[in-house]
């Protein structure tokens, strides 16, 4: 899962970001407002961790802008104030969870937890597809009574392709979701990544396939016995 902080005070931020590494979620950092808000608009996001006071633009701004273009990105605004009338605010703003800092990382962990299980709608917190059911807490993936453990990414564009079940989703899509913005991935990447992703399936026996759409992307596909 991929998740967005904007935060100006970056100590914080790196401090934030490699807590959610820690936890296997990929992570970009914003220092301010404007960054931030252009990132939160990209869509490609499972969940954003906003501060309310930022340069340029606030975190009420952002999150209001964000459900505006009809986002339903779970977001956690975090601050420093403690009035009720912030919090009041935050949530009607469109924000799903509030945290006044200073806050346990505990808790932060345990925050994101629930607000992206809600957006997944997934009760036992798996993605299923076919014969596929892939435990977004353990990264494993279970065919009949088989199961392995994926890497990050091969997690990551799993949970992509699985999200928009036989849905095309693009190689450029798979590039921004797992690999960001600010990294130098090629299409061949993801290509690599499919395939070890191929192996996998054929090793679990499962009977969906990864089907290649040239020049538009991948699509999952069940082939009933
Ligand atoms: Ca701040």
């Amino acid at each position: 899962m991929r998740i967005l902080i904007v935060e100006d005070e970056r100590r914080l931020a790196r401090t934030l970001g490699d807590l959610m590494e820690t936890q296997n979620y990929t992570v970009d950092l914003a220092y301010d407002g404007i960054e931030g808000l252009d990132n939160a608009l990209s869509g490609i996001y499972d969940a954003v961790i906003l501060d309310v006071m930022l340069p340029g633009k606030t975190g009420f701004e952002i999150v209001r802008a964000m459900r505006a273009e009809g986002l339903r990105t779970p977001v956690l605004l975090l601050t420093a104030r403690t009035e009720l009338d912030d919090r009041v605010h935050g949530l009607d703003a469109g924000a799903d969870y509030y945290l006044t800092k200073p806050f346990q990382t505990q808790e932060l962990l345990a925050c994101i937890r629930a607000i992206t299980r809600r957006q997944n709608q997934a009760r036992d917190n798996a993605l299923s597809f076919g014969d596929l059911r892939l435990n977004l807490d353990s990264c494993q993936l279970s065919c009949g009574g088989k199961s392995l453990r994926l890497s990050k990414k091969e997690f990551d564009i799993l949970v992509k392709l699985l999200s928009n079940g036989s849905s095309v989703v693009t190689k450029e899509t798979l590039l921004l979701s797992v690999w960001g913005y600010e990294s130098n991935a090629e299409d061949n990447n993801v290509e690599v990544y499919i395939s070890l992703l191929r192996r996998k399936l054929h090793h679990l026996g499962s009977r969906v396939t990864i089907k290649t759409l040239r020049l538009l992307g991948y699509q999952l596909e069940d082939h009933p016995a």
